[in-house]
């Protein structure tokens, strides 16, 4: 069954490469870039299978058992547009042409200097390279990676200007997950693309780590009362525990003597949060936000934008108002 799914997939990647995006390389005179365009393909692809699983399953979900009433349609169309430039469009082909040829040359300068030839699977030969056991060791790193970018979003405030409008969706929804600042995006592919090479991840491994952990991510933003039980939220970032995170007051705000404060960073697995201590197991589902986007007197009623151009533009903005904010 997999063999066939494996089979089926490189038939429609090997079509698209040849009928439209090879030709359209040439057509442009960027014949250099013909393999990253066949990854390129490889990534658009994956993207079209996530929306599509995505779409059939969490729709229907949404539908049958949601937190809340869809108060905003706009705001979840503008989610679908971040989630579509993000995983289909725009977005990848930033990366590959940009991010891709940079890696490129880390790696060939780290293999210069005698590194990169490092390979976490080789830690323990006949099991690590196990390829489900080397998958399971590369997200668990990764995974480990993501909780401190995501701790560094809220406890810097340069990296809080844009993280807020991750934060800023009352209406969170299956696509709430891409909702964020590009360069928010880009600083987070870039960081984890270089982990990824450090630790010896290959990148038709890199395509389907970084899916798997799309796909929860947007199970994690759905508008569903789901929770994975005693033990299993402590397994799995589900939606009910990610749901606390966005919650006003409990999820990113500041706490007593935690400093960074917040609950609920970790983006698949828990156990980051049990660690280091900052687990919220709350058992209601949450409304969600930012404070500051609160009427008054509750808030500043700040806004955060409706629009994907707005928000953008209101992100840099933030950044300025808030680092100047801190030297004062
Ligand atoms: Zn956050
Ligand atoms: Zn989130």
């Amino acid at each position: 069954m997999m063999q066939v799914v494996v089979d089926l997939f490189s038939a429609a990647q090997g079509w698209l490469f040849e009928t439209v995006v090879q030709p359209l390389v040439f057509q442009l005179d960027l014949g250099e870039y013909v393999e990253e365009a066949f990854t390129g393909t490889e990534w658009f692809l994956v993207g079209v299978c996530e929306l599509a699983i995505l779409f059939v399953i969490l729709r229907p979900l949404e539908a049958m058992i949601p937190v809340h009433a869809i108060t905003d349609k706009r705001a979840r169309w503008n989610d679908f547009i971040y989630t579509a430039l993000h995983r289909l469009g725009a977005f990848s082909i930033l990366v590959f042409f940009l991010l891709d040829p940079l890696l490129a040359s880390l790696t060939e300068l780290l293999h210069l200097e005698g590194w990169g030839s490092f390979n976490l699977d080789d830690l323990w030969p006949g099991v690590t390279d196990q390829p489900l056991v080397s998958f399971l060791i590369y997200l668990v790193v990764l995974d480990f990676c993501d909780y401190w970018y995501h701790r560094a979003q809220h406890g810097w405030r340069w990296l809080w200007a844009l993280h807020s409008l991750h934060h800023s969706q009352e209406n969170m929804n299956l696509w709430s997950d891409d909702r964020n600042h590009v360069l928010d995006d880009l600083l987070r592919d870039v960081l984890m693309g270089v982990v990824a090479i450090g630790i010896g991840v290959q990148p038709g491994e890199y395509v389907l780590l970084v899916s798997a952990s799309r796909m929860l991510q947007s199970l994690q933003h759905a508008n569903v009362r789901i929770h994975f039980g005693r033990l299993g939220e402590y397994l799995l970032v589900s939606p009910r525990f990610h749901r606390m995170h966005h919650a006003i007051g409990i999820g990113h705000e500041s706490h007593g003597k935690n400093s960074l404060g917040g609950h609920n960073f970790a983006v698949l697995f828990p156990i980051w949060d049990v660690l280091f201590r900052t687990t919220h197991f709350g058992q209601g589902f949450a409304m969600t936000g930012v404070r500051d986007q609160l009427p008054p007197p509750a808030g500043k009623g700040r806004n955060y934008g409706r629009g994907f151009w707005a928000q953008q533009w209101l992100g840099l903005k933030r950044i300025v108002e808030f680092t100047r904010r801190s030297t004062r």
